[in-house]
């Protein structure tokens, strides 16, 4: 069986035409920021195909200078989208670097083709910036995000094992008359046209398992929070908490919930209006968010009502927190419509006991704790075990009502 380069780099043009087609059908059905990053994928794809089909043609000679020229500049410019692709997937600024690298290429294949012809300097030394492209594209999808999934490995692994390639035939083009190794000339560029015509279908899966990956996390991330403050919701203080109390109750560590109200909100909407509250809201839980340490989120569970879990924090430890919390909300001015407002919270304290063994009984005692707070006169903490059997408070502190 006889292999032909020719006319598998045409099928492999053809496929990543029918590639970049079925990526613009699937784009239509992800959100915005993705489509567009998807989209510099597809004028990449294209790119490539050209590329694909021009090096398909030319491939038996690699005699003329126009066609070699146009050919590598479009490799290269397909790896600059790409890479530029990858950027705008991770969220990452744009950079000119990719452009110059193109520009580099092409001043490079003009020299060594039109200039002073030589194809052993003109692949020696346009396989650097191919490379240095190759390479962008797998640094902008292994170093993008932090914590790599395994799409970003098949991903970024294949523009670097491409990029290999190029530079050992680059190498093998340079070393080829000093070591002999003329024989390995054509096999170098068999492999490596071989493998760049695979990477843009092969990069493309890599590239929509990406895709789908973010989508998903961006979805459960949407779950997972509340819309107008990027807080955890109700639903996430239910799933942290279940495992929390297990693991506290197994342990027989100690365990509290702070359940917090702002005083008086009604008010803020009605003499700044609905969007003033809601800036009030954002500032409130950047004011709470400042004085709690990172490892004990807020949970918005109501209108203008948050709950924290303490793991490990006994009632007594839980009462300095939440006086903490609540002086410094009262301590602070936050400009509501323009004008600088001054509100305050009742925070109701409850921990884990023997008759205390779920959230539900957790925030149903806080809640006490709090209305208590509340009865006796606000912009203050109260914690449910001094609670008389009736809802009277026992405030844990006093600040003004
Ligand atoms: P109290 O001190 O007794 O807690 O008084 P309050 O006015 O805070 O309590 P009340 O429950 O009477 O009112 C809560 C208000 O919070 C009513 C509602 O319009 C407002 N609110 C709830 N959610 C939002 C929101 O997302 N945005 C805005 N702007 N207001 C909200
Ligand atoms: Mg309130
Ligand atoms: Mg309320």
């Amino acid at each position: 069986m006889s292999f032909d380069i020719t006319s598998a780099m045409l099928i492999a043009s053809l496929l990543t035409l029918c590639v970049g087609a079925s990526l613009s059908f699937a784009a239509s059905r992800y959100p915005a920021h993705l489509r567009a990053a998807m989209r510099i994928w597809i004028g990449g794809l294209l790119i490539e195909t050209l590329a694909l089909l021009s090096a398909a043609l030319r491939s038996p000679s690699w005699d003329d200078a126009l066609p070699i020229v146009l050919t590598n500049t479009m490799y290269a410019l397909s790896y600059a989208e790409m890479g530029r692709a990858m950027s705008h997937f991770a969220q990452r600024p744009r950079s000119l670097v990719p452009l110059l690298l193109v520009a580099l290429t092409f001043a490079i294949l003009c020299v060594f083709t039109l200039a002073w012809p030589s194809p052993r300097w003109r692949i020696t030394f346009d396989t650097l910036p191919i490379v240095a492209l190759q390479l962008g594209v797998a640094r902008a999808v292994l170093l993008g995000r932090g914590r790599l999934r395994p799409a970003d490995i098949l991903t970024g692994s294949l523009f670097v094992a491409c990029a290999v390639l190029a530079f050992a035939r680059g190498l093998t083009e340079f070393l080829a008359p000093v070591l002999g190794l003329e024989s390995f000339r054509p096999f170098m560029l068999n492999v490596v046209l071989i493998f760049s015509s695979i990477l843009p279908m092969l990069g493309t899966i890599g590239f929509m398992l990406m895709c789908g990956d973010r989508m998903n996390e961006d979805l459960g991330r949407l779950a997972m929070t509340d819309p107008l403050t990027g807080v955890h919701n109700r639903r996430t203080l239910a799933r942290v908490a279940a495992n929390a109390i297990d693991a506290a109750m197994r342990d027989g560590r100690p365990l509290s919930l702070l359940a917090i109200d702002v005083d008086h909100f009604k008010r803020i909407n009605d003499a700044f209006g609905h969007d003033a509250g809601d800036e009030a809201l954002l500032g409130l839980v950047r004011l709470m968010r400042e004085s709690l340490a990172v490892d004990a989120p807020l949970s918005r569970i109501g209108g203008e009502e948050f709950a924290v879990l303490l793991p490990d924090i006994g009632e007594l430890e839980a009462c300095v927190l939440a006086e903490y919390l609540r002086q410094h909300v009262a301590s602070a001015l936050l400009p509501i419509g323009g004008h600088p407002q001054r509100l305050t919270v009742s925070v109701g304290v409850a921990s884990l006991d023997a008759g205390t063994r779920d959230l539900r009984a957790l925030l149903r005692n806080a809640d006490r704790a709090l209305y208590a707070a509340k009865h006796n006169g606000r912009n203050r903490c109260a914690a449910y075990s001094t609670l008389a059997p009736a809802p009277v408070a026992s405030q844990v502190s006093r600040g003004r009502a």
